[in-house]
């Protein structure tokens, strides 16, 4: 939760004045936070770059982001205060963390994942962490940092949220010997941390879970820590230290609020299915599904199934995987993800126009899945069909035109195509969303002297280049501030 703090500080920091500041209770911090939204977006890209290009840990599955999107964005929207936009991410480590940078970029260990029994003990984290940034926390403490750089403050906000545990993250070393300096001025307190847990427990249940899952995960992480010495305790306690009082104020809140049930997805299962089936080493992870199915030890016999089929395609056996497969689809449970391991058994056993039928059906089926649309459009390029890819992408950008992932399989149809300039200009576009304008400004140069565009193409070019240009000079400008 530290890389959470310093981003949630800048986020706090940058945050539109649009809430009343009778909404927040004074905690001492300097209100009067001059750091701009953008500054603040900035800041937390910067660092999601960081991880993205240099962690190795990072989570790249477009189904598990999926998932913790969709929940992410429940909770979101139950948060009244939640004006900026959000980003869930994944990175893949057993220890039990999750954190929320400046800009609205949240994200979640893996371990913690698992570790969740529920999804509302999950969601109850993600309500906390929201709150963290919707409450301008991370702002409020690098108020006084305000006068620092960019890259400082960005390098001294990756050093907070990761801490000692991963240094490497932390971007340059003179910047981050400076950010350990005020490193330990920069923990959540008490109060922050009280908030935090108020609101997170309000957006759980103004989102429908269960308010109760937040005293029950705290428990549960406190009995985590207890058989574990320090260098294993989850991070998340490390940062969002869990005392009795915590525990007792999530109690007396979600006594007070009507009890509710709540029925936990399929999704939410998969996931977790897939996680541990992708984890360690693959004949364990067989014996463990395995001997789970045999002994109807499952929260969901569908997701226990589906971790069997996945570990046993990961551990070379196809055949076992398909009849897995068939033993599931008899359980006759909907989710995108079945259909996304059944394309890819197809696919490995070579079957390649019976994945592509199998994808194309889901891509109607589930419109708003992106992992289908990124999965569907993978198949068409694999096929040699990149104009029918093409018209994918245009579908998939209609409903999502900031995906930078789309842009990049849009590169590379292009290339195939050996259309040079729209290339260049799709991957330019890929570069911008992802916040990395120089890079985005050389592609679109590259597109300008491909030599196969058309005088309306390079118009468009150029007020493009010329439109990121200035972006950039103020973006500079502003790091120099
Ligand atoms: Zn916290």
């Amino acid at each position: 939760m530290r890389l959470a703090v310093a981003f949630a500080l800048a986020l706090a920091l940058a945050a539109p004045r649009a809430l009343p500041q009778s909404a927040l209770p004074d905690l001492g911090g300097t209100a009067d936070a001059t750091l701009s939204p953008q500054m603040e977006r900035k800041i937390g890209e910067e660092i999601v770059q960081e991880i993205r290009s240099r962690d190795p840990s990072y989570l790249d599955d477009p189904e598990v982001i999926d998932y913790l999107t969709g929940l992410g964005q429940r909770l979101v929207q139950a948060n009244p205060a939640a004006r900026q936009q959000f980003e869930f991410f994944v990175i893949r480590d057993h220890t039990v963390n999750a954190f929320a940078l400046p800009g609205g970029f949240v994200g979640v260990h893996t371990g913690l994942i698992t570790l969740a029994e529920t999804e509302s003990e999950l969601a109850s984290v993600l309500g906390h962490e929201i709150a963290h940034v919707t409450q301008r926390h991370i702002a409020r403490m690098l108020a006084n940092e305000q006068q620092m750089q960019l890259p400082l403050m960005a390098a001294m906000a990756a050093a907070i949220l990761f801490g000692r545990a991963r240094p490497d993250l932390a971007a340059g070393a003179i910047a981050a010997s400076q950010a350990g300096a005020v490193q330990s001025s920069l923990s959540y307190s008490r109060d922050f941390e009280r908030e935090a847990d108020r609101v997170g427990l309000q957006t759980l249940d103004a989102a429908g879970f269960d308010p109760r899952a937040m005293a029950s995960f705290f428990e549960k992480l406190q009995r985590s820590s207890r058989v574990s010495d320090d260098s294993t305790v989850p991070g998340y306690l490390r940062t969002h230290p869990v005392t009795v009082e915590r525990i007792a104020d999530a109690q007396n809140k979600a006594a007070a609020l009507p009890y509710r049930q709540h029925l936990d997805s399929v999704d939410f299962y998969l996931v977790r299915a897939k996680l541990r089936a992708e984890s360690g080493e693959a004949q364990d992870a067989v014996a463990a599904f395995d001997s789970a199915v045999r002994d109807g030890r499952y929260g969901s016999e569908a997701a226990a199934r589906y971790g069997l089929a996945l570990a046993l395609l990961r551990d070379g056996k196809l055949k076992q995987a398909q009849a897995e497969m068939v033993r599931l689809r008899a359980l006759g449970v909907a989710s995108p993800m079945i259909e996304l391991l059944d394309a890819r058994l197809k696919r490995t056993a070579g079957d390649r126009a019976g994945a592509l039928k199998l994808l194309a059906d889901a891509r109607v089926r589930y419109p708003s899945a992106r992992a289908v649309a990124y999965a569907n459009i993978a198949a068409l390029q694999e096929a040699g069909r990149n104009d029918d890819a093409l018209k994918a992408l245009a579908d998939a950008m209609r409903a999502y035109p900031r995906d930078a992932r789309l842009y990049g399989l849009q590169a590379k149809s292009y290339a195939a195509l050996g259309k040079r300039l729209l290339q260049h200009q799709a991957q330019g576009e890929a570069y911008a969303l992802q916040g990395s304008l120089p890079a985005a400004i050389e592609q679109l140069q590259l597109a300008r002297a491909s030599g196969d565009g058309d005088f309306y193409q390079l118009s468009v070019i150029d007020a493009r280049l010329k439109e990121l240009r200035a972006k950039h000079v103020a973006e500079l400008a502003d790091m120099k501030r």
